[in-house]
């Protein structure tokens, strides 16, 4: 699934079709089209994993989920389940979940939460862990899109290995400035994240998703679905300290 700086990624390759008219919207998903047709598309968003094609009063989300993908000016053999037609390119999404909102993506959306955003607010979100979510492993509450929006498992296995932390912790029982320390190193490793797309280089320079050894102790990394998530974890039980 991609995570959030994925979906950056495909964002800024879009950032041409923005002020750009829909001549038209297409594709069979069910989510009403009618209006999105002669109209500006003012900005093109995300918040976490989700794209948003913002229009005047109201924004369309896109989520690629585990299979979806997009195509700009190209198509596949199978029909899109959402495509806008400009007049010069085409954006094509396939099995992607799409939904209608109005308003605008601050209604809907915290953008204090988004790992990727400037919005990124280490104190509101520090306090929703320790007042909302304190009696949760943290390797369960980093996959939580309402408070960490954009963290998928690449990022939370190598932000709690920088952070040295086991992801089976309980929230209340590791020290405060570990856990600020955490947040800063979600936030440092998105960014490396997404320059390592230009590459495509994110799996081989990670530190331990997807290896079986720790670089650094050339200990055997403990491999298995942990948690209430039931996620594929990696984690060396010599540098990543459990905290219960
Ligand atoms: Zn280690």
């Amino acid at each position: 699934m991609p995570e959030g700086p994925s979906i950056h990624f495909l964002k800024n390759k879009l950032q041409r079709f923005k002020g750009k008219t829909v001549s038209e919207a297409s594709g069979y998903g069910e989510m009403e089209k009618s209006e999105m047709t002669n109209i500006k598309l003012l900005d093109i968003e995300t918040y976490g994993k989700n794209l948003l094609f913002v229009f005047k009063d109201f924004f369309v989300g896109v989520h690629l989920g585990l299979f979806g993908s997009m195509l700009v000016n190209k198509q596949k053999k199978v029909n899109a389940s959402f495509a806008l037609h400009f007049a010069d390119g085409e954006i094509n999404f396939y099995v992607a979940k799409t939904k209608l909102y109005s308003g605008k993506p601050t209604d809907h959306f915290n953008f204090k939460t988004d790992i990727l955003k400037p919005e990124f607010d280490v104190e509101f979100v520090l306090n929703e862990l320790q007042t909302n979510h304190s009696e949760e492993q943290i390797g369960d509450v980093l996959m939580n899109q309402k408070l960490f929006a954009g963290v998928g498992n690449i990022i939370r296995i190598e932000s709690l290995y920088h952070a040295k932390i086991h992801p089976e912790s309980i929230v209340k029982v590791i020290p405060e400035k570990k856990l600020i320390f955490l947040l800063s190193m979600l936030v440092d490793y998105s960014e490396e994240f997404l320059s390592l797309l230009k590459t495509d280089g994110v799996k081989e320079a990670a530190m331990i998703y997807g290896k079986k050894i720790c670089p650094k102790d050339k200990s055997e990394l403990l491999i298995e679905e942990m948690g209430k998530v039931k996620r594929k974890t990696y984690v060396c039980l010599k540098c990543q300290k459990l905290y219960k």
